[in-house]
């Protein structure tokens, strides 16, 4: 890592309040708070370049998102009437590669949470050393609320207000909260038509048929069981003697269950919105699964303990693995929890308070940044596929994800040992850095 003049001694100041540099960092995708959330990012590099000291010159770009754009997109609703929304698409840095990052569908996307989503994503793909800066959009609308032809219509008319923004080496999106592969593929014919040829590389997180990549549905669950993994192995444990608990049985949180249940974990407890079930000896996890694909809910499923998700969290096991939502760990519980390990299956599921308490109490937690990684990565090979228009089998897929996670794993790890910090920080550390020496060899254009 290069070392040169200090950045905050170079009078650039700093873009965070004096008193904030010293906090924790926050998590990737933290609750919504009461601040900006972009804020928590110029917090992040700040205290990146504390430790970094890189050149004031190289730092200064990254303050700034490469490209805003809003847009308007008016729709024909069921009804008749014509509704117009407000569309973003943020392009943070494409230093390492073309923009990636997911289209989100909520009624409180706005341009601030997509500068810093588009920022974290950079940040992540750094971290896992793939070929792409970070982007991040959406439209303010209420998915549930919508039809699926007005769905259609909106990411329609959204894709073609942003279609000389986006494509397979300018800017390549993917779904997030509030879409889906159904709307990927609405993304792909979209842009294809306007190009008048198809192109699949537009966008990942597509359907198998239309140039999906196998294992990308289970890829953030798998991510999360190479870095357990890993984690254990770094305090001499191995997955087989561990007990876990997992919060959350959506896409991550049941993806993960089964594969680690399956790499021998003893997955104790589980639980979704109806509550947690706990068993000490370990749950049957593929017949949680086919309970939970009958009845909805994993409440119920016999022979367990009923615990609520707080008792969940407090549960005396070596793994924790919060994978439902944000700022579930916090100040009011942390000093609760007894797991040694905390793996951050969710975006931004501990607080930055929590995080300092976890710290005192010498809880290991792996940040979200790099634990829940393995999604994007699989997103990365889905791309990589496509613009070779050859696909591989499911295992070649699990193996060169498996060989990504590990050497980000390696890298925070050792980013840790250098700096003495802790595995969040280490991760900015580490983000930062690669980004940096792009922007260095590169050179400022013009
Ligand atoms: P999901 O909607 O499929 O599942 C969420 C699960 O959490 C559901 O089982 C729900 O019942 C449960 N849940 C909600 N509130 C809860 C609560 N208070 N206590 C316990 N359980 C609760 O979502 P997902 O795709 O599995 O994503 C989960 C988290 O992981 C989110 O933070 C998401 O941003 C993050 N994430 C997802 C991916 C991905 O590939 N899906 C990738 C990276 C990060």
């Amino acid at each position: 890592m290069k070392r040169g003049r200090s950045a905050m001694s170079d009078g650039m100041g700093s873009a965070a309040p004096p008193g904030r540099v010293r906090s924790a960092f926050k998590s990737g995708t933290p609750a919504r708070v009461h601040r900006n959330p972009f804020d928590d990012v110029l917090e992040q590099i700040e205290r990146a370049a504390d430790v970094l000291h890189p050149d004031a010159d190289a730092l200064a770009p990254l303050r700034h998102p490469k490209r805003q754009v809003i847009v308007s997109v008016p729709v024909k609703m069921d009804d008749g009437h014509l509704k117009v929304f407000e569309g973003y698409r943020v392009l943070y840095d494409n230093s390492r590669g073309p923009g990636k990052g997911g289209i989100r569908y909520h009624p409180d996307v706005n341009l601030d949470d997509c500068k810093a989503l588009a920022a974290w994503m950079a940040w992540k793909c750094a971290i896992v050393d793939i070929p792409f800066g970070g982007a991040k959009g959406g439209v303010a609308c209420d998915p549930l609320k919508m039809s699926d032809g007005e769905l259609e219509r909106v990411t329609r008319r959204y894709i073609s207000e942003i279609f000389d923004l986006i494509g397979p080496t300018v800017d390549i999106p993917a779904p997030d909260v509030g879409t889906s592969p159904r709307v990927m593929a609405w993304v792909m014919d979209t842009f294809s038509m306007k190009k008048g040829y198809v192109e699949p590389g537009v966008v990942t997180g597509k359907p198998i048929p239309l140039g999906g990549s196998s294992g990308r549905l289970e890829a953030t669950g798998r991510g999360l069981l190479f870095v357990t993994r890993e984690t254990l192995k770094r305090v001499h444990r191995e997955l087989p003697e561990s007990t876990v608990a997992i919060q959350g049985f959506g896409n991550v949180g049941s993806n993960a269950a089964r594969l680690l249940h399956a790499a021998g974990a003893r997955v104790v407890a589980v639980s979704d919105v109806s509550g947690a079930i706990y068993d000490t000896r370990g749950l049957d996890i593929p017949r949680v699964l086919a309970y939970y694909r009958e009845t909805g809910q994993v409440r119920g499923f016999p022979g367990t303990r009923l615990l609520d998700n707080q008792e969940l969290l407090r549960l005396p096991v070596d793994v924790l693995l919060p994978a439902a939502m944000e700022g579930q760990i916090t100040a009011e519980n942390a000093s609760e929890i007894h797991a040694r390990i905390i793996v951050e299956g969710a975006n931004g599921p501990t607080t930055p308070q929590a995080d300092e308490i976890l710290m005192q109490r010498g809880t290991l937690v792996v940040p979200d940044i790099l634990a829940n990684a393995g999604g994007v990565v699989v997103s990365y090979f889905e791309w990589v596929q496509d613009r070779y228009g050859y696909f591989w089998k499911e295992a070649e897929v699990i193996e060169r994800l498996e060989e990504k996670m590990v050497a980000a794993f390696d890298a925070v790890w050792s980013t840790r040992e250098r700096f003495e910090v802790d595995a969040r920080t280490a991760a900015y550390i580490l983000a930062v850095d690669r980004i940096i020496e792009a922007r260095n060899l590169r050179g400022l254009y013009a």
